[in-house]
């Protein structure tokens, strides 16, 4: 058996992989977190959370993200930034003492008796033909990040459910008008988010509106958005110096291939609540959650993967 083993490797370093970190580093299993590309995972790109329990004000994402990491860390967790192109979950290993789970960040390969699998989902993009040219010129997923260079300008959102809504509502702080975009008539977002925006003074919306391109690429700045009416077939350019998507997210799961059960849109399916069909790999946080996707649910299956990752090595004898 090498002796570079870890215990524990948990990919993503998000709610999910954090607090399965906190779990597992307070067992004495030195967990090692693989940070990926978006480190701290959504809620490190979020403004106010108000529904984390015990934060009667709310508390800023990014705050709340780097007190789980220190949280983390005081107890023993390790962190390393990589990202994770493939892993081998030693399936075809008969003798699970043995076992060993492989993760290749490319440059290295790291050997685990468990893993925990908590990577997350990320942004969706529209997929129109001058999208991926203008991002950092306007386009733009990440309201937080970027909305501050649109300031007195005027902005589109696009998206119909709650983060379309929290982004038109953080970019009033900027902006001077912000119009929400939306191809249906009916909205996905709570009730509470959709009338804070509703009654917003500086949001305006346009539903059963599609997003056909944005403009203007040879100028290499947003300028306008070339929007479709879906039940007149009208089309028109819309004046708007930035677009910023609400639109879901994908899981980020490419990198376990087909040796996991994924569903439609690649969500991984867990076997009973954090489970997989690979002795000694669990699954937490939104990579396996296409319904809840809220923090407390990923820091809650985080939590009971560390249990199961506690549980397994002790049946395993390590
Ligand atoms: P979501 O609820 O899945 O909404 C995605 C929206 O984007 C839908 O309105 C969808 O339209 C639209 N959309 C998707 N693909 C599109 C495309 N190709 N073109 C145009 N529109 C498209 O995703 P979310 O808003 O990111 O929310 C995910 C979860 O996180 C939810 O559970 C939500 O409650 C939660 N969340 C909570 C908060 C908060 O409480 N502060 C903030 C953000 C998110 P259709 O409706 O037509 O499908």
């Amino acid at each position: 058996m090498p002796e570079n083993v870890r215990n524990l490797i948990i990919v993503g370093s998000g709610c999910s992989g954090l607090t399965a970190a906190i779990y597992a580093a307070r067992a004495n299993l030195r967990p090692l977190v693989i940070d990926g590309h978006e480190p701290g995972g959504q809620l490190s790109i979020t403004t106010l959370v108000e529904n984390f329990p015990g934060f009667p004000e709310g508390i800023q994402g990014p705050e709340l993200i780097e007190n789980m990491r220190q949280q983390a860390a005081r107890f023993g967790a390790e962190f390393l930034a990589g990202h994770v192109a493939s892993v081998d979950l030693g399936q075809k290993s008969a003798d699970l003492g043995k076992k060993l789970i492989e993760v290749n960040l490319g440059r290295e390969t790291l050997l685990a008796r468990t893993l925990i699998i908590a990577s997350g989902a990320s942004a969706r993009w529209l997929g129109l033909p001058n999208e991926q040219a203008l991002i950092g010129h306007g386009v733009s997923s990440c309201a937080t990040c970027d909305g501050f260079f649109f300031s007195g300008k005027e902005i589109a959102v696009i998206g119909g459910g709650d983060s379309a809504m929290e982004e038109a509502l953080f970019l009033t702080r900027f902006a001077s008008k912000v119009t929400v975009i939306h191809r249906r008539h009916e909205f996905r977002a709570s009730k509470i988010m959709l009338d804070r925006a509703r009654k917003h003074d500086q949001i305006e919306f346009l539903t059963d509106t599609v997003v056909d391109d944005v403009l203007d690429v040879s100028k290499k700045e947003v300028t306008g958005l070339r929007l479709r009416n879906l039940k007149t077939g009208e089309q028109w350019d819309l004046p708007a110096s930035a677009m910023f998507l609400g639109i879901g997210h994908t899981p980020n799961a490419q990198f376990i291939g087909d040796q996991l059960d994924r569903d439609g849109e690649g969500y991984l399916i867990p076997e009973g609540f954090v489970g997989s069909r690979a002795p000694g790999v669990f699954i937490s946080g939104d990579v396996a959650d296409r319904h809840y996707r809220q923090a407390v649910t990923a820091a809650g299956t985080g939590c009971m993967a560390a249990l199961e990752v506690e549980k397994y090595l002790e049946e395993i004898g390590k």
